[in-house]
Order: C-alpha cells, then structure tokens, then sequence
C-alpha cells in the first residue's frame, strides 16, 4: 500500500524562519569557538530591567503557579487597555484586549482569526519575514506591495488601492517596520488607513518597535485617527523590544469585540493563554518607571548613528535611514551577489552574521541589527568592510 503523505500541505510548504536560523547558526558557530560578529538577531542585548524580573520572581514565590485567564490576567489586560489609551490614543477596553506568547503569537492569532481559505491580505514589502507565513498557514493568500527603496520603502495609498480585490480581507501596517527601520508619518498612515476603511479592509497595525524611535519623531498608531478607522484596526504590540524581554514570551493584540472573541476561543485550545507569573513581570513593565526604556533607545540611538556613517563610507552601498527599529537594510547588490550568497560567504570567511534580505522580500539587501553591543558593531563593520572591499 502507498504510503499515506505524512505531513500537512498547509505546513509543509512552511520556509522555516531565517531569522531565527541565521541567529541560531551564529551561536552554534560561537559555541564552537568561533569568533562570531552577529548582526543577525532582532533581539536587544539587554538584560530584562530588575523591577520586572523581581516582579515575576515574587508572583513566582507567592505561588503565582496557576493557569491565568485563557485572553490574559484581568490587572494585566487592564494595564495594557489604560497604556492604549495614555500613550496610543485608541480606547480600547480591557475586554477588548487578548494577551498571547509573544507578538508574533498574537499574530498568528489575529490571521487565523479573520482569514477565510483565500482570503487575501496585502503585504508591504520590505516585510518581516514570518507575516506571509503566517497569513498561509492561516489559509489566507498573502500579497506583498514593493515599497521601492527609492521612495524610501514606503508604499504609496494608490499602490495600496491598485492591490485590493473582491478577495482583500486586511492589510498590515509595520511602523517602525522590521526590516526597514522606516516610520511612516501621521498623514501617510492616514491616507493609507482611509484607503483600507473605503474598502472594508481590516488593518492590522504591528507597532512593535514604537518605542525604539529616532530624532525626536512621535509613534502614531494608525487606530488613533478617527472612530471608523479605529474599528477597522486591531492594534499588536509586546514586551520583547522595548522591555528586552524576548524569553519571556509576552505580546497582545487590542481590537473589534468579535476578532477578540474569535482569538480567545482560537487561544483556549491552543496554549491556554500565556506563562502566569510572566504576566506579572509585563505589568511591572506596564506600570513602573520608563528609564529603562529611555536608556536602551539612547544605546540605540548611538549604535544607529556609527553603523549608519560606516555603512555609507562604503563605496557601492546605498541604504535608507532608518528613524526607528534596531535594523539597517543596506543595498548591496552592485557587489554582483545574491543577498542569500552575500550572507552566507560573509559568515563563512569573516564570521560575520547578517540576514539576507531575500526572505524579507527585498533580494540584492542584507539586514544588519544593531541590536548588538558596540564592541561588536565596530569590530564587525572591520570586517564588513574587508569583505566587501575583496569582492
Ligand atoms: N513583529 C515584528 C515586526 C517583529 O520583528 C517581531 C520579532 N520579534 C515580532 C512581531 C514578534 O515579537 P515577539 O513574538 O518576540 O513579541
Ligand atoms: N523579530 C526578530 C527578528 O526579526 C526576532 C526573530 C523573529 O522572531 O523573527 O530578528
């Protein structure tokens, strides 16, 4: 008898993650000794800020051991609903907020939720890697719009129009965007949320990197700007960036009563709802004193400026500013590689790590984030520099 086909279409046709892989390679490479300059992980170095592992630490020894609500602890969700509102201007309540492992769980969750088998939703591209995952797995079709470097990666609201068919379902909005670092403006994201409403698209507005911001520029989020566009939004966003709380596997998702709902049930009979004494750390995020935050983007703020200098000195690269993230996409095709090829032979001979912008829908780029220390950043760009100069 023929063999039965062992796994699932749906999952088979799955790229595993090449951030996570590249990330992965560089450690294992480290942990064999090798000296690795790694530019690869969207993770910031820092250790999660006391009072939020204290938070969880003491949760922990009161016996916090328990499963919480399957859409999150009722202090958390309420902490997160009033930070909506405080800092974002959108007025959500705590009941329209659900709490998952990590954003990217959140997500999933949210694709899965609103993607009937076809169901399109448009993908600005550059895009982080794991949204037309994502959208497939969840049986939706995803379509990815080119934002072109030369507009600064910024797609256009007559592009966003020229992509929207009967099928459309959502689109999602990433300012500031994983890989670009660009941050669109309030009137961009304005005009490009009135094209979605005209059209009864969902928007589902990843705001993630809001507060690893540069130059003074405010975050918008996109469900701020009116009532009608506001229950067109579902709002994600988590702790792994700002809070350098990565391992701790904490993200929300903030919208209309029937996704939040449809992402509760979903969630019951997945994870049961995200780790309990976790939570309490969140709400220590939530609630204490932003200095930490403050500190990590000041970090930031210096790394971004001198891999920025050292990526232009560079003959032959091109790359847009970045004005939020902890990323750089520079171009470097005109050194006649693939940015798969150009990735692998630059760890292979320098040990330097960097993601190939291929996956992220921009082939001829490579993704550096400097998300790293110092040290590391100028000591890698040496050897960038070398790497390019040999070719
Ligand atoms: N959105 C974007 C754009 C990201 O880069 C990431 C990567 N960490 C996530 C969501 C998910 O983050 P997490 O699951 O760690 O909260
Ligand atoms: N989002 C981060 C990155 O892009 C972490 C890895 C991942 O989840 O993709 O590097």
């Amino acid at each position: 008898m023929e063999k039965k086909k062992l796994i699932n279409d749906r999952i088979s046709s799955i790229a595993p993650s090449v951030t996570l892989g590249v990330t992965s390679r560089a450690n294992a490479m480290k942990a064999d000794g090798k000296k690795v300059y790694s530019f690869a992980a969207g993770e910031p170095d820092f250790d999660t800020p006391d009072h939020i592992k204290s938070a969880a630490v003491k949760a922990l020894a009161e016996g916090k051991t328990k499963y919480a609500p399957v859409i999150g602890m009722p202090a958390l969700r309420l902490a997160i609903a009033e930070k909506l509102v405080r800092e974002n201007g959108v007025s959500y309540e705590a009941g329209q907020v659900v709490v998952s492992d990590g954003a990217k769980h959140s997500l999933f969750n949210v694709f899965a939720a609103i993607c009937r088998d076809g169901d399109e939703v448009i993908i600005p591209a550059p895009y982080w890697l794991s949204y037309p995952e994502m959208v497939n797995i969840a049986g939706g079709k995803p379509v990815v719009v080119q934002g072109k470097e030369g507009d600064g990666f910024k797609i256009s609201p007559s592009d966003l129009k020229s992509a929207i068919t009967e099928k459309t379902k959502a689109v999602v909005i990433n300012s500031p965007s994983n890989p670009t670092g660009i941050v669109y403006s309030a009137e961009e994201l304005e005009a490009l949320a009135n094209v979605a409403v005209e059209h009864g698209l969902y928007i589902v507005s990843d705001e993630i990197y809001e507060k690893i911001i540069y130059e003074g520029i405010q975050h918008v989020s996109i469900g701020s700007f009116s009532r009608e566009i506001f229950d067109h939004t579902i709002t994600v966003n988590g702790f792994s960036k700002a809070y350098s709380m990565t391992g701790w596997r904490l993200g929300y998702c903030a919208g209309p009563a029937e996704i939040i709902k449809a992402v509760g049930a979903l969630q019951s009979h997945s994870t049961s709802g995200a780790n309990t004494f976790a939570q309490y750390g969140a709400l220590a995020a939530l609630t204490g004193s932003q200095d930490c935050v403050v500190r990590m983007v000041e970090a930031f703020t210096e790394r971004r400026a001198y891999l920025y200098d050292r990526l232009m000195a560079i003959d032959g690269i091109t790359c847009v500013k970045p004005m939020g993230a902890f990323y750089m996409l520079p171009n470097v095709s005109s050194f006649g590689l693939g940015s798969v090829v150009f990735a692998e032979r630059l760890l292979e001979s320098c040990g330097v790590a960097v993601v190939p912008g291929a996956p992220f829908g921009v082939d001829g780029h490579v993704r550096l984030s400097y998300a790293c220390g110092m040290d590391t950043i100028k000591d890698g760009m040496d050897k960038f520099e070398g790497f390019v100069k040999s070719l």
